[in-house]
């Protein structure tokens, strides 16, 4: 297998570059390189600039809207809009609702849906996790049950990531409580303005606000929200992880990390001499790095695979554990080497705090306790390494 890039991903990858130095606004860059919060807002302006040249719902096929591109081209384009400061896409609508759509919709629902998420007129959040069900998702009691042409839904879901800014949400629910676990769940579209819900803020260790707990009481929704069948909602559950963890090894965010970690390392004094001068930070950043060239390896491999054969296969749970140990090193590198400039919360970040004064990638490299989600959403590394042992080596 030749793991280089062809002639054609490296002029990709140069049209990609040059777009980003004409179109990211500084003052976006400048923010996500800063580490400082992203508003609604600046994600939103974010979004419509991709969107206006077609490259904003990255996976989606060009008869949906979506550029076509190969898995490899994806990578690339993650890749550079990490290296150049561009925020993160908003996964919720673009990279989970669109593709079940596409795959699992009715006609009505693609026509109605997809150029609503494309155009930013309706943002989502996603509804799976439930206290008690969250590795076992299956487990899930939040009830819809059905009353004539609506469904009536009654639970609670948990950490539901930017819940506050959504327009809808997409559910799953038990509609069958007799039958077995995976058996009784439907997937439902609600919106978010529909009496009987309340969200509440779940205020996160570093002093974010990004996640909430969403209450139901009798929400009552029109029928045709339902997406594919009645009771089958756990097949679209299992594809909508898929796509979750695509692209979820983060080689583009881990090499930004890696970076912000030398440059600091560079400046920060220890014992009179540079702190990248001493032999143990040192070995550790060079073990980091190895991990990560050998990790770019892999995940190269499996793109040019996914590029021969279609989707990923379970191959994404090992980059997910790997890309996500790596670069929760690297965060924990950049913590060492920041010392008492770590600790700011966001929000408290002041210049009398920060060791090197008004800040670039300083901000950025400190938030080690929000990164220590990464290990946790999208499947915990856990049980990203039971599906390896059941899946890859077939026991
Ligand atoms: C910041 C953040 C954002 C999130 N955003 C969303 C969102 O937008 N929408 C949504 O639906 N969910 C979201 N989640 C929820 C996420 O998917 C769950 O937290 C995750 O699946 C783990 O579930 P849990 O928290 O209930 O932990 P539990 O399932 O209770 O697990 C607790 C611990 O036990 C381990 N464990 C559990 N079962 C096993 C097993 N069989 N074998 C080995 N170890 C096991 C886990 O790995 C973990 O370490 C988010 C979570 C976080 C932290």
């Amino acid at each position: 297998m030749d793991l280089s890039y062809s002639a054609e991903d490296l002029a990709f990858r140069d049209e990609v570059r040059a777009y980003l130095a004409e179109n990211l606004p500084e003052r976006i860059s400048d923010v996500v390189c800063s580490g400082a919060e992203l508003t609604k807002e600046i994600i939103e302006e974010w979004h419509a600039i991709l969107n206006k040249r077609g490259w904003l719902a990255t996976i989606w096929p060009k008869e949906f809207g979506g550029p076509g591109w190969s898995p490899v081209q994806k990578h690339i384009f993650e890749e550079e809009c990490c290296r150049a400061y561009a925020p993160r896409i908003v996964p919720f609508g673009l990279n989970m609702l669109g593709p079940v759509l596409q795959v699992f919709g009715s006609k009505e629902q693609q026509d109605h849906y997809l150029p609503r998420i494309l155009d930013g007129t309706d943002w989502w959040c996603q509804g799976y996790s439930e206290p008690g069900a969250g590795s076992d998702l299956a487990s899930l009691k939040t009830r819809a049950e059905r009353d004539g042409d609506e469904w009536v839904i009654n639970g609670q879901k948990t950490w539901t990531t930017l819940g506050q800014f959504a327009d809808w949400i997409f559910c799953l629910c038990r509609t069958d409580p007799d039958a077995k676990n995976q058996e009784g769940i439907s997937f439902i579209l609600v919106d978010m303005a529909t009496p009987g819900i309340e969200v509440r803020p779940i205020k996160l260790i570093e002093g974010g606000y990004e996640v909430n707990e969403i209450f139901f009481t009798d929400v009552r929704v029109p029928v045709g929200n339902l997406v594919g069948k009645e009771n089958k909602g756990w097949t679209i559950a299992k594809f909508l992880l898929t796509h979750e963890r695509t692209g979820i090894a983060g080689v583009g965010f881990s090499m930004q990390s890696l970076e912000e970690v030398k440059a600091i390392a560079r400046k920060t004094m220890r014992g009179g001499k540079p702190l990248i001068e001493d032999p143990l930070f040192a070995a550790r950043v060079a073990q980091a790095e190895i991990d990560l060239e050998a990790m770019k390896i892999t995940n190269l491999r499996m793109l040019f695979k996914a590029q021969e054969q279609g989707a990923p296969g379970p191959e994404t749970s090992l980059l997910k554990i790997k890309g996500t140990v790596i670069n929760q090193e690297l965060k924990d590198l950049a913590r060492r080497a920041l010392g008492p400039a770590a600790a700011p919360f966001p929000g408290h970040i002041t210049e009398g705090n920060l060791m090197f004064g008004p800040a670039d990638t300083e901000h950025n490299a400190a938030r080690y306790f929000n990164n220590r989600k990464t290990s946790i959403f999208g499947g915990s590394n856990e049980i990203q390494r039971n599906i390896v042992t059941k899946t890859m080596l077939e026991l």
